[in-house]
């Protein structure tokens, strides 16, 4: 099974930033693509093909580019990973998916269960977002994508001070990078068949 990774964002439009701690200032594109090598070569050793690539790859900085660019790489399934902003109080994992696929929507709930787990906070909107809704988020990155595609959103690093430093602990420790690879097979094999 081959896995595209990609990092939200682009270098030029980071999306949110980290808002404390040892990586402040670092934007959604700069964090992930400092993480994800790790996360590719963990996935990497559990029998997974792996392939990163990011939506500047494709040209540009919309979600659009997002499911051109995981496309390309001719994935089973392609993860994005952001996080939130939002009020200072707000906190939690989710993870957004298309809202017609209801495999999917087991597997982002599966997989916010896991971040959240991980990082220990609670779900936020019940752990899954889905697309197309009321609120416009990424839609095209579901619509045109040939895959199950889902952005990951770990907490609320862009905006709760507790979010933050409870992520920066997950990446500087490692737990982030060594058990993210393990939370993802574990969401693959309970919802979707494992071809290697
Ligand atoms: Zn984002």
């Amino acid at each position: 099974m081959r896995i595209a990774l990609l990092p939200g964002h682009a270098e030029t439009k980071e999306g949110s930033a980290m808002v404390c701690g040892h990586f402040k200032g670092f934007g959604e594109w700069a964090l992930a693509t400092w993480y994800l090598p790790r996360i590719a070569d963990g996935l990497r050793s559990l029998g997974y093909d792996v392939v990163q690539t990011q939506r500047a790859d494709a040209g540009g900085t919309t979600p659009s580019y997002s499911a051109k660019a995981a496309n390309a790489t001719g994935a089973d399934i392609a993860l994005e990973f952001h996080f939130n902003s939002a009020g200072a109080k707000a906190s939690g994992s989710c993870c957004v998916c298309w809202k017609y696929s209801e495999t999917g929507r087991a597997f982002a709930r599966e997989l916010a269960r896991g971040m959240a787990a991980l990082l220990g906070i609670g779900l936020t909107a019940g752990g899954v977002i889905v697309q197309p809704s009321d609120e416009e988020r990424g839609l095209m990155a579901f619509k045109k994508s040939r895959m199950p595609f889902f952005m990951l959103e770990p907490c609320f690093a862009g905006s709760s001070a507790t979010d933050c430093q409870l992520f920066t602990h997950a990446l500087l420790s490692g737990e982030w990078t060594n058990k993210m690879p393990a939370i993802i097979d574990r969401c693959i094999q309970s919802v979707y068949s494992h071809n290697n």
